[in-house]
């Protein structure tokens, strides 16, 4: 075992604390990571409110990790020391179910290791990234391209490849109209990454506060779903509708904004059930789908593309003396939509 340092909480409404973690001792296939950012997404407060059921405390999150190659186990061959890699929301799974083999890891049949509350390989529960080291399977570790800062890279390894999985598997490119609802870490990057792939792009959020900044990373249109004439101006206008929102919606509402066998994939996971009229459906042959992260293969070819098209996110970076605090308040404002987009720690200045 060998210890790091990382801010955990260690009860629901509890404030973070520093504290020593222990990591596992180098298998042969496992990378030790120096992890220098760790992105704050809004799964680790679903996570550590208890709003998706009650979680392991003391809870250490992030899945949006990048950093360095501190040393390798005997077999490793993908990475060697001071390569620029990153983590996400997955270190491990079975290898062998169907979705394994066809490289949708995150849809591993027997279940997907998650970064943080998951038993991992030792037999020890998971903890996340918002610590100094990580020690992760070459096999769920990906590599930051150069010409892609690891503080701006990070997010993506969440949200970045969250929203660009089901971009890409429902065509969003030219000529198709793609609407993101929701303009925070997740949407942020869905408006950059549907921009770069060609498709028209329409933010739907819930004020027109940030029109200006959906302008700059690509947005063709911006209107705000507070007002009603919103949704009498865009009936049955997208191909495609990536719902990015953390809270319940009114999914009939919506539904109505697409076009004949238009879709509407919902990557927001709020605690509350969301509600679909029948009839939201079926006038339009349309579909209601869900998407999760996406597979190793396929986080590496977003980072590729991310670089190719120099996309990065819009972070605030978490430094100095005082991170727990600044962890607790990143949280508050990340509830209260106020994040311009995505908080990101400096873990490596932790140790
Ligand atoms: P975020 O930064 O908080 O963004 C969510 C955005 O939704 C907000 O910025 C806000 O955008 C909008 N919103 C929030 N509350 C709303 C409300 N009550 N009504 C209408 N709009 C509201 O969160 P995130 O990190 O992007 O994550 C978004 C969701 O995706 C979370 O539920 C998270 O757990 C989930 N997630 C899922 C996956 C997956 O694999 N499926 C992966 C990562 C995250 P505007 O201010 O523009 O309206
Ligand atoms: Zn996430």
């Amino acid at each position: 075992m060998r210890t790091a340092t990382a801010y955990a909480t260690p009860s629901a409404k509890a404030p973070f604390e520093k504290t020593t973690i222990q990591r596992r001792d180098l298998g042969p296939r496992d990378v030790l990571i120096k992890i220098h950012f760790a992105g704050i997404c809004h799964s680790d407060i679903h996570t550590g409110r208890n709003e998706w059921g009650e979680a392991n405390f003391p809870f250490v999150p992030g899945h949006e990790i990048a950093g360095t190659v501190e040393e390798v186990g005997s077999e490793v061959d993908k990475y060697s020391v001071d390569d620029r890699v990153g983590v996400g929301c997955m270190v491990d799974s079975c290898r062998e179910c169907t979705s394994c083999l066809a490289g949708q890891e995150q849809y591993c049949l027997k279940g997907m290791t998650g970064t943080y509350g998951s038993i991992g390989a030792d037999g020890r529960p998971t903890d996340g990234g918002y610590s100094s080291h990580i020690v992760v399977d070459q096999d769920f570790v990906v590599g930051i391209p150069e010409g892609i800062d690891l503080d701006k890279a990070a997010p993506l390894l969440c949200a970045g490849i969250t929203v660009f999985s089901p971009l890409k598997h429902w065509g969003a490119g030219p000529g198709s109209k793609v609407a993101v609802v929701g303009m925070g870490g997740l949407g942020h990057l869905a408006v950059k990454i549907a921009h770069a792939l060609g498709a028209e792009v329409t933010v739907l959020s819930q004020s027109l506060s940030k029109q200006e900044d959906g302008a700059k990373f690509g947005a063709d249109h911006y209107l705000a779903t507070s007002d009603d004439a919103t949704f009498e101006e865009l009936a049955g206008s997208f191909d495609l509708i990536i719902n990015t929102v953390s809270a319940s919606l009114p999914m009939g509402k919506f539904l109505s904004l697409l076009s004949l066998d238009g879709t509407l994939v919902s990557v927001g996971a709020p605690s509350e059930p969301l509600e679909v009229p029948a009839f939201a459906l079926i006038g339009g042959r349309k579909s209601w789908a869900g998407s999760m992260i996406g597979g190793i293969a396929e986080t590496q070819e977003m980072l590729d593309f991310c670089a190719e098209h120099h996309i990065t996110a819009e972070i605030e970076l978490i430094s100095g003396d005082d991170i727990g605090d600044q962890i607790d308040a990143a949280w508050d404002r990340v509830v209260d939509s106020d994040v311009r987009y995505r908080f990101v720690i400096d873990t490596g200045s932790f140790a």
